[in-house]
Protein backbone atom coordinates (compact mmCIF):
# COMPACT_ATOMS: atom_id res chain seq x y z
CA UNK A 1 0.00 0.00 0.00
CA UNK A 2 1.46 3.17 -1.12
CA UNK A 3 2.18 5.68 2.25
CA UNK A 4 -0.79 8.70 1.00
CA UNK A 5 0.92 12.07 0.66
CA UNK A 6 1.24 14.98 3.01
CA UNK A 7 -0.94 18.59 2.33
CA UNK A 8 -0.01 21.37 4.17
CA UNK A 9 -2.33 24.42 3.80
CA UNK A 10 -1.45 27.46 5.85
CA UNK A 11 -4.90 29.59 5.53
CA UNK A 12 -4.72 33.16 5.78
CA UNK A 13 -7.73 36.13 5.58
CA UNK A 14 -11.41 35.57 6.07
CA UNK A 15 -13.47 32.93 7.19
CA UNK A 16 -14.48 32.34 3.17
CA UNK A 17 -10.62 31.35 3.10
CA UNK A 18 -10.94 28.76 6.06
CA UNK A 19 -14.11 27.33 4.43
CA UNK A 20 -12.37 26.85 0.87
CA UNK A 21 -8.99 25.27 2.54
CA UNK A 22 -11.26 22.59 3.77
CA UNK A 23 -12.67 22.42 0.64
CA UNK A 24 -9.22 22.38 -1.27
CA UNK A 25 -7.77 19.89 0.70
CA UNK A 26 -11.46 17.21 0.49
CA UNK A 27 -10.34 18.04 -3.43
CA UNK A 28 -6.70 16.43 -2.61
CA UNK A 29 -8.20 14.19 -1.02
CA UNK A 30 -9.33 12.31 -3.53
CA UNK A 31 -5.49 12.76 -5.18
CA UNK A 32 -4.07 10.58 -1.89
CA UNK A 33 -3.78 13.47 0.29
CA UNK A 34 -3.76 14.08 4.51
CA UNK A 35 -3.32 16.85 5.57
CA UNK A 36 0.02 17.21 8.21
CA UNK A 37 0.52 20.37 10.53
CA UNK A 38 4.11 21.20 9.03
CA UNK A 39 5.32 22.14 5.85
CA UNK A 40 9.17 20.14 6.92
CA UNK A 41 7.06 16.62 5.67
CA UNK A 42 4.61 17.75 3.18
CA UNK A 43 4.32 16.74 -0.21
CA UNK A 44 2.62 19.70 -1.53
CA UNK A 45 2.39 23.03 0.21
CA UNK A 46 -0.82 25.81 -0.41
CA UNK A 47 -0.47 28.86 0.79
CA UNK A 48 -4.34 30.27 0.74
CA UNK A 49 -3.87 33.73 0.50
CA UNK A 50 -5.64 36.71 1.53
CA UNK A 51 -4.96 40.39 -0.23
CA UNK A 52 -6.53 42.86 2.57
CA UNK A 53 -3.21 44.00 4.15
CA UNK A 54 -0.41 46.57 2.74
CA UNK A 55 2.12 44.39 0.86
CA UNK A 56 -0.01 41.35 1.18
CA UNK A 57 1.51 39.73 -2.14
CA UNK A 58 5.00 41.01 -1.27
CA UNK A 59 4.34 38.93 1.97
CA UNK A 60 3.21 35.95 0.16
CA UNK A 61 6.82 36.02 -1.72
CA UNK A 62 8.91 36.67 1.28
CA UNK A 63 6.80 33.57 2.93
CA UNK A 64 7.31 32.20 -0.34
CA UNK A 65 10.91 32.26 -0.25
CA UNK A 66 11.31 30.62 3.25
CA UNK A 67 10.41 27.00 1.07
CA UNK A 68 13.36 27.46 -0.63
CA UNK A 69 15.36 25.13 1.42
CA UNK A 70 12.76 22.31 2.19
CA UNK A 71 12.18 22.59 -1.68
CA UNK A 72 16.01 21.85 -2.20
CA UNK A 73 15.83 19.22 -0.03
CA UNK A 74 12.76 17.16 -1.37
CA UNK A 75 12.49 18.31 -5.07
CA UNK A 76 9.14 16.30 -5.40
CA UNK A 77 7.87 18.74 -3.06
CA UNK A 78 4.77 20.86 -5.13
CA UNK A 79 4.15 24.81 -3.95
CA UNK A 80 0.81 26.14 -4.99
CA UNK A 81 -0.81 29.63 -4.17
CA UNK A 82 -4.66 29.58 -3.65
CA UNK A 83 -6.76 32.83 -2.54
CA UNK A 84 -6.87 36.89 -3.46
CA UNK A 85 -3.59 37.28 -3.77
CA UNK A 86 -3.27 33.97 -6.58
CA UNK A 87 -6.24 35.90 -8.39
CA UNK A 88 -4.66 38.95 -7.87
CA UNK A 89 -1.16 38.13 -9.55
CA UNK A 90 -1.65 35.07 -11.57
CA UNK A 91 1.03 34.20 -13.70
CA UNK A 92 3.05 36.58 -12.19
CA UNK A 93 3.61 34.73 -9.26
CA UNK A 94 5.15 31.83 -11.02
CA UNK A 95 7.65 34.48 -13.06
CA UNK A 96 8.47 36.15 -9.91
CA UNK A 97 8.69 32.76 -7.70
CA UNK A 98 9.70 29.83 -9.89
CA UNK A 99 9.94 27.51 -6.69
CA UNK A 100 6.11 28.03 -7.04
CA UNK A 101 4.17 24.65 -9.33
CA UNK A 102 0.66 25.77 -9.30
CA UNK A 103 -1.30 29.30 -9.06
CA UNK A 104 -5.17 28.46 -8.40
CA UNK A 105 -7.78 31.12 -7.79
CA UNK A 106 -10.80 30.94 -5.71
CA UNK A 107 -13.15 29.99 -8.56
CA UNK A 108 -11.00 26.97 -9.65
CA UNK A 109 -10.54 25.16 -6.53
CA UNK A 110 -12.73 22.24 -8.18
CA UNK A 111 -10.06 21.86 -10.86
CA UNK A 112 -7.37 21.38 -8.47
CA UNK A 113 -7.23 17.41 -8.74
CA UNK A 114 -6.12 18.49 -12.79
CA UNK A 115 -3.32 20.70 -11.69
CA UNK A 116 -1.69 18.62 -9.02
CA UNK A 117 -1.50 16.69 -11.65
CA UNK A 118 -0.64 18.45 -13.73
CA UNK A 119 2.27 19.94 -11.43
CA UNK A 120 3.02 16.52 -10.30
CA UNK A 121 4.36 15.81 -14.05
CA UNK A 122 6.97 18.54 -13.85
CA UNK A 123 4.79 21.25 -15.66
CA UNK A 124 3.09 24.99 -14.46
CA UNK A 125 0.06 24.74 -13.47
CA UNK A 126 -2.01 28.18 -13.41
CA UNK A 127 -6.04 28.33 -13.24
CA UNK A 128 -7.24 31.77 -12.37
CA UNK A 129 -10.01 31.90 -14.51
CA UNK A 130 -13.82 32.33 -14.07
CA UNK A 131 -15.16 28.98 -15.53
CA UNK A 132 -18.64 28.30 -16.42
CA UNK A 133 -19.21 25.68 -14.67
CA UNK A 134 -20.10 26.29 -11.09
CA UNK A 135 -17.56 24.86 -8.56
CA UNK A 136 -20.46 24.49 -5.65
CA UNK A 137 -21.46 21.96 -8.36
CA UNK A 138 -18.31 20.33 -9.45
CA UNK A 139 -16.98 19.99 -5.59
CA UNK A 140 -18.33 17.00 -4.06
CA UNK A 141 -20.94 17.11 -1.32
CA UNK A 142 -19.45 17.15 1.67
CA UNK A 143 -18.93 13.97 3.34
CA UNK A 144 -21.09 14.17 7.15
CA UNK A 145 -18.28 12.16 8.62
CA UNK A 146 -15.96 15.06 8.49
CA UNK A 147 -18.46 18.35 9.56
CA UNK A 148 -18.04 18.95 13.20
CA UNK A 149 -20.60 20.11 15.38
CA UNK A 150 -20.37 23.43 13.37
CA UNK A 151 -19.12 24.28 9.69
CA UNK A 152 -19.22 26.91 7.49
CA UNK A 153 -21.62 27.39 4.28
CA UNK A 154 -21.04 29.51 1.86
CA UNK A 155 -23.91 31.55 0.70
CA UNK A 156 -22.52 33.82 -2.01
CA UNK A 157 -18.66 34.61 -2.67
CA UNK A 158 -19.34 38.54 -3.11
CA UNK A 159 -15.79 40.13 -3.27
CA UNK A 160 -15.95 42.33 -6.36
CA UNK A 161 -13.53 45.29 -7.70
CA UNK A 162 -16.70 47.16 -8.47
CA UNK A 163 -18.52 46.56 -5.02
CA UNK A 164 -16.52 45.01 -2.21
CA UNK A 165 -18.22 43.18 -0.07
CA UNK A 166 -19.44 43.74 3.78
CA UNK A 167 -16.40 41.72 5.04
CA UNK A 168 -13.29 42.53 2.58
CA UNK A 169 -12.73 46.24 1.71
CA UNK A 170 -10.43 46.15 -0.91
CA UNK A 171 -11.11 46.19 -4.77
CA UNK A 172 -9.46 42.13 -5.00
CA UNK A 173 -10.28 40.55 -8.25
CA UNK A 174 -13.49 39.53 -8.38
CA UNK A 175 -14.77 36.51 -6.10
CA UNK A 176 -18.48 36.57 -6.88
CA UNK A 177 -20.87 33.91 -7.18
CA UNK A 178 -24.15 32.85 -5.26
CA UNK A 179 -24.69 29.38 -3.81
CA UNK A 180 -27.81 27.42 -5.78
CA UNK A 181 -30.11 27.71 -2.95
CA UNK A 182 -30.46 23.29 -3.24
CA UNK A 183 -26.96 22.55 -2.71
S1 LIG B 1 -12.12 37.96 0.46
FE1 LIG B 1 -10.95 39.73 1.33
S2 LIG B 1 -10.63 39.23 3.53
FE2 LIG B 1 -11.22 37.32 2.44
S3 LIG B 1 -9.28 36.35 1.92
FE3 LIG B 1 -9.90 37.59 0.13
S4 LIG B 1 -8.91 39.58 0.43
FE4 LIG B 1 -8.84 38.51 2.39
Amino acid sequence: MTAPKKLFIKTYGCQMNVYDSERMAEALGGQGYVETSSPDDADMILLNTCHIREKAAEKVYSELGRFKGLKADKPDLKIGVAGCVAQAEGEEIMRRQPLVDLVVGPQSYHRLPELEAKARKGEKALDTEFPEEDKFEKLKARPKAKRGPTAFLTVQEAATSSAPSAWCPIPVAPRCRARPSAS
